[in-house]
């Protein structure tokens, strides 16, 4: 259904960016198949799909050209004796998929319970939360690209998964993902180890349960999330963000040492798996919240209408009245400080920013937003591991 009156702040998460030439909804693949067949221009510059707008900063100036959003679709599963081939449109709520899943007792993504955004979003990143992530389950990838407008399959491997990335981030920018197929084994030939993950493990200590069951971990997950805000919820002002601001970063080993030391935190490598994957030639990765507490930023740390969550210290909170361009500011403020302290520029930014955005202007920042100091609680699995205040 075309509209014209939309605005990326009606359309995104973090609520805010302006306008948009034309808006179309497609509630299937096949429709938004149909819709591209009727689009003359369906290039990169004037064409902008979207998905459930909770990975995208919008400029306020907006996008002239048309925005097509995928708000729906089919899940087709086919059972086999050992596990379920699921084929989904593009436009599938993610979190519906993985209720869908868990329901169907397949394991893979219960522990990606709650991330927010459509199911043809999720390998452009390779969602991944708590140990999982999805280019583990990930068999093939339908795309429409829009170069030859011609519907091909690719393979896992021509996807190029990396921690928060893949091929459709660098050279597949032309591609339009249309259904994505996913291979989750049954429960019963291949029940799920407990989750390693202090906020996962925390929750079985305190509340009981099977951590094996599928339900159970989704149920653990969502409690986790929720209570860093991290779900995406209308009447939470802390969730109006994108989630991560900025990728966990690769920093030298004897920093990721010195920041282990400095906040106590132990398990490192268990908090975030993909530490060890990433360990090579003396780089390591760490969390991002890390990098920030070490530059100084605490959980609340709030500039004019925009702020680091005071619940998750990667995320930045666009607060009713703030613009794009505030965030744009202080997520370049942000990332500028840290380089200033770690000595290299380490945090890359997670979400797409669409539209035009000026020059920071980071010599004006501090003297342009009025600043105050966050009181919020130190991350919960800083806390969890410390041992001795700092
Ligand atoms: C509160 C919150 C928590 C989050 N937690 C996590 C988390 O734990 N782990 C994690 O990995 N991410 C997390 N995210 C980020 C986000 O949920 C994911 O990146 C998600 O996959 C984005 O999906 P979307 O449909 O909203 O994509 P959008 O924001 O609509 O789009 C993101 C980008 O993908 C492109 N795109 C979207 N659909 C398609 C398609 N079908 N074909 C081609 N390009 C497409 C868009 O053009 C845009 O460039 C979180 C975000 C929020 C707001």
């Amino acid at each position: 259904m075309g509209r014209a009156d939309m605005t990326f702040a009606d359309l995104t998460t973090l609520r805010v960016g302006g306008g948009i030439g034309h808006f179309l909804d497609v509630t299937d693949t096949d429709s938004l198949l149909e819709t591209l067949a009727t689009i003359d221009d369906v290039s990169t510059e004037t064409l902008f799909i979207l998905g459930r707008g909770s990975n995208i900063i919008a400029s306020d100036t907006g996008w002239p050209g048309t925005v097509v959003r995928l708000d729906g679709g089919a899940i087709n599963p086919h059972v086999e004796s050992d596990r379920t081939v699921y084929t989904v449109d593009a436009g599938v709520d993610w979190d519906q998929f993985v209720q869908r899943t868990i329901a169907d007792r397949t394991v893979g993504i219960e522990l990606l319970s709650g991330i927010p955004g459509r199911v043809g979003a999720a390998p452009i990143q390779n969602i991944a939360a708590y140990g999982q992530q999805v280019a583990d389950v990930i068999t093939a990838v339908e795309t429409f690209d829009r170069t030859h407008r011609s519907v091909e399959w690719v393979t896992k491997a021509e996807c190029a998964f990396g921690f928060r990335t893949s091929r459709f981030k660098h050279d597949w920018h032309d591609r339009i993902v249309t259904r994505v197929r996913f291979e989750l084994p049954h429960a019963s030939q291949q029940p799920p180890t407990p989750s390693t993950y202090v906020d996962v493990e925390r929750h079985f200590a305190t509340h009981g349960g099977d951590p094996t069951d599928l339900a159970a971990r989704r149920a653990a997950v969502l409690a986790a999330r929720g209570a860093k805000s991290m779900l995406d919820l209308a009447d939470d002002p802390l969730t109006h963000s994108v989630g991560s601001f900025f990728v966990n970063p690769v920093v030298p080993v004897a920093l990721a040492h010195e920041l282990g030391e400095l906040f106590q935190v132990r398990h490192l490598s268990v908090q975030y798996l993909e530490a060890e994957a990433d360990r090579r030639d003396g780089m390591v990765r760490v969390p991002g919240a890390l990098v920030l507490r070490y530059a100084g930023f605490h959980p609340g740390d709030r500039w004019g209408n925009v702020q680091l969550s005071d619940r998750h210290l990667l995320a930045i909170v666009a607060r009713p009245g703030a613009t794009a361009t505030d965030v744009w500011r202080v997520g370049h403020h942000v990332k500028t400080r840290v380089a200033d302290t770690v000595g290299s520029d380490v945090l890359q930014f997670e979400p797409r920013f669409i539209g035009i955005f000026d020059d920071p202007r980071l010599d004006r920042f501090e003297s342009e937003y009025a600043f105050t100091r966050g009181d919020g609680p130190e991350p919960s699995w800083l806390t969890g591991y410390r041992t001795k205040p700092t």
